[in-house]
């Protein structure tokens, strides 16, 4: 469209948005659950869930629940000298062991007693699926209470990033999302999201992560594209052609929250976990913020809260429709806070933060990818200003032949063209480890 309205938000003004192209004479799917039952709430929307149950109880402490402060004084509590503490951190953090054998600087009368204390096990492997010739692996764990909960570690030329869990289960109800689909078990506690990383970095350590083969190097445009290049020191030369050495960082650099879970419904201990990421060692992994991506499906006021933060943690908006008439049903929460609301508060921590936000949009055919969504979401960015955002569209991970299902190659592409046409950056995001099921909005930690 040659003029843009001024104010792109009004109903009318979306109306307008809608021109005549071929592209848009598609038809137009709803979104409806399928294979499984939608939980309904009593006013006869999809019921959602912001809190655990009163009755659930949490792991027990660990000590990347605590600060180290707070790490001394419960040593001291228990009749140790504080520095026990530091030793202790020292082995879970930089040595990623909770093995009191391992631990021969501590007495060996008391080291069994003080990891038991500090370092009672969170995350019990089940099962471990590795594919893209061994760069990805896909974990399954068991938490104390039997909740099972994935993650999934993905290898890149010059970073590994891990995709973390921060719920068991989900309350957000999306009915795209495998994981919605048996709701909220209870919230992970900052000793489980970050335990995830450090059996991660565990793995890593004993070389079970290969290298991606050189045709996933040349295709670099996944979950690489979210966060940043990080300034780890443990980077190595480049691979060869052909890339089968283990080159680059030799632990995890960068963390995307885009496992289970709402990030944002369980600030608290999301946010202690991210401090437990940035804290130098040993007192925490010492890794770089800006390698930490938080994914939400827009809570505006914790979206607000994070920006207050002021960490140069990397933000995503799954918005997935810029207009509400869609999005109400796509994506639940939007009853509470409208895209436009969630745009506003991406906008707003841009400027508080000074980092630029990406934008999610799962690509799914004839629901949410026809041209005049693209001209809208263009139009709703820009008209917040420009520089401030990127849009990350990603093929959906479909179930072929069902109303979820990847749009066509040739309408992403017009996709993103209409927001490059408008000036906004857009890279398409290819996911790994769909074979396994450990692509976005697969995870559904089924134990067979
Ligand atoms: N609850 C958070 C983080 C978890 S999901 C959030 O909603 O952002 C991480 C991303 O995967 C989100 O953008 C989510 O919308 C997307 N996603 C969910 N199901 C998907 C699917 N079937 N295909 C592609 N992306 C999906």
């Amino acid at each position: 469209m040659s003029t843009s309205p001024k104010n792109p938000e009004t109903p009318r003004a979306a109306a307008a948005q809608r021109p005549t192209r071929a592209d848009d004479a598609r038809p137009q799917v709803r979104p409806k659950p399928e294979g499984w039952k939608q939980p309904m709430g009593p006013d006869g929307r999809p019921q959602l869930q912001f809190a655990q149950s009163a009755r659930v109880t949490q792991p027990p402490k660990h000590l990347a629940d605590m600060s180290l402060e707070e790490r001394i004084a419960r040593a001291k509590e228990l009749g140790y000298p504080g520095f026990r503490a530091k030793q202790l951190s020292v082995h879970y953090f930089q040595h990623y062991t909770s093995d009191p054998s391992e631990m021969t600087d501590l007495p060996a009368a008391t080291r069994e007693a003080m990891v038991s204390e500090f370092l009672p096990p969170l995350l019990t492997e089940v099962r471990r699926l590795r594919t893209d010739d061994g760069a990805t692996i896909k974990f399954l764990w068991r938490l104390f209470d039997g909740a099972l909960v994935e993650s999934v570690l993905m290898r890149y030329r010059n970073r590994i990033t891990l995709c973390i869990s921060s719920q068991c289960g989900c309350g957000m109800n999306c009915p795209f999302c495998a994981t919605g689909q048996n709701g909220l078990t209870r919230n992970m506690s900052t000793a489980e999201i970050v335990d995830q990383i450090v059996q991660a970095n565990r793995a890593i350590a004993a070389g079970e992560l290969d290298a991606p083969s050189a045709a996933e190097i040349a295709e670099e445009r996944d979950h690489a594209g979210l966060g940043e290049e990080t300034d780890f020191a443990e980077e190595g030369p480049e691979p060869a052609a052909g890339g089968t050495q283990r080159t680059g960082p030799q632990r995890v650099s960068n963390i995307v929250f885009m496992g289970m879970g709402e990030p944002l419904a369980n600030y608290k201990r999301v946010m202690n976990a991210v401090h437990r990421m940035i804290d130098d060692a040993p007192e925490g992994l010492g890794m770089s913020a800006r390698g930490i991506t938080i994914s939400t499906v827009g809570l505006v006021p914790a979206i607000r809260k994070l920006a207050d933060e002021d960490l140069p943690i990397t933000f995503a908006l799954s918005l997935h429709a810029p207009d509400d008439e869609l999005r109400d049903e796509l994506i639940p929460v939007n009853s509470r806070w409208k895209a436009d609301e969630a745009i506003d508060a991406a906008y707003y921590y841009y400027e508080t933060t000074g980092r630029r936000v990406s934008i999610e949009y799962a690509l799914i055919k004839d629901m949410n990818d026809h041209g005049w969504r693209a001209d809208l979401l263009a139009d709703k960015l820009n008209a917040r200003g420009r520089g401030w955002v990127h849009v990350n569209p990603i093929p959906l991970n479909p179930t072929p032949g069902s109303i979820w299902t990847s749009s066509e190659p040739e309408v992403m592409q017009e996709f993103i063209a209409r927001l490059e046409a408008k000036g906004v950056p857009t890279t398409l995001r290819d996911t790994r480890g769909k074979e396994i099921d450990g692509a976005c909005g697969q995870l559904a930690a089924a134990e067979d």
